[in-house]
């Protein structure tokens, strides 16, 4: 048994809160009859419509994938170029990456068919720490890294706090290696945040998520999570 407004935020329809405004908007019917108690709880069994359409149900899967740069953090794309789901051809669930990974940036995605999940996860609330390792042209001064550090204003605000530590720097080829830690997620953040202190990023890539690393994967593989990292990350 499980809570209305749940099952309709898994099925990808709307968020939890939107979910339930539907319900109290005697837009959802279970079993045909419209129910508008919040609390109502459904088994698998039972027909679920929003707005006269049955939802479908998919038991929730969740997957770890290594994305390689050059692939887009969608489900489709237009122009015919890779997306993240051709890496995962048997999953039958209809599953969508949580987020998204610039199409040059490599690293740790997490794809599922749980809405609800995805909305948790994204939601700045939660906070997860993303720790990402940038090659930017140049060598940044200690000065320029600890303005990252304490925030930096970008067109769409002053970022929060963030961890950073020079890895290695090549004066050779005028290069450093540098890996920040941030907790959100606007988009493009740390190639943006990098151009702000005048270092171009080259090459990005997100070594972590929460507690998650790509650890014995290699570009393009993919892995379960288990359903204790699951409930971890709940
Ligand atoms: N920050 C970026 O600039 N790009 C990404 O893909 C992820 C974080």
């Amino acid at each position: 048994m499980e809570r209305l407004q749940k099952v309709i935020a898994r099925a990808g329809i709307a968020s939890r809160r939107k979910a339930e405004e539907l319900i109290k908007e005697g837009k959802v019917r279970v079993n045909g009859k419209v129910v508008t108690e919040l609390g109502t709880k459904v088994t698998p069994s039972d027909k679920v419509e929003v707005n006269g359409i049955p939802i479908e149900k998919e038991e929730p899967v969740y997957f770890l994938l290594y994305k390689p740069r050059g692939v887009i953090s969608s489900v489709s794309d237009d122009k015919g170029r890779k997306v993240v789901t051709d890496f995962f051809p048997e999953v039958k669930e209809r599953i969508f990456p949580i987020g998204r990974l610039d199409y040059d940036t490599s690293g740790l995605l997490l794809l599922t068919n749980d809405g609800e999940f995805a909305n948790l996860l994204m939601h700045p609330r939660n906070e997860i720490e993303k720790v990402y390792v940038a090659k930017v042209k140049g060598i940044p001064l200690r000065e320029k890294l600890k303005k990252l550090e304490k925030g930096i204003w970008l067109d769409d605000g002053k970022t929060a706090p963030a961890k950073v530590k020079l890895l290695s720097a090549d004066k050779k080829k005028q290069t450093a290696i540098i890996e920040i830690t941030i907790h959100e997620g606007r988009n493009r953040q740390v190639r943006r945040m990098f151009e702000a202190i005048g270092h171009e990023v080259i090459k990005l890539k997100r070594e972590r998520y929460g507690f998650l690393t790509m650890n014995g994967l290699k570009a393009g593989e993919a892995r379960e999570l288990t359903p204790h990292e699951v409930k971890q990350l709940r």
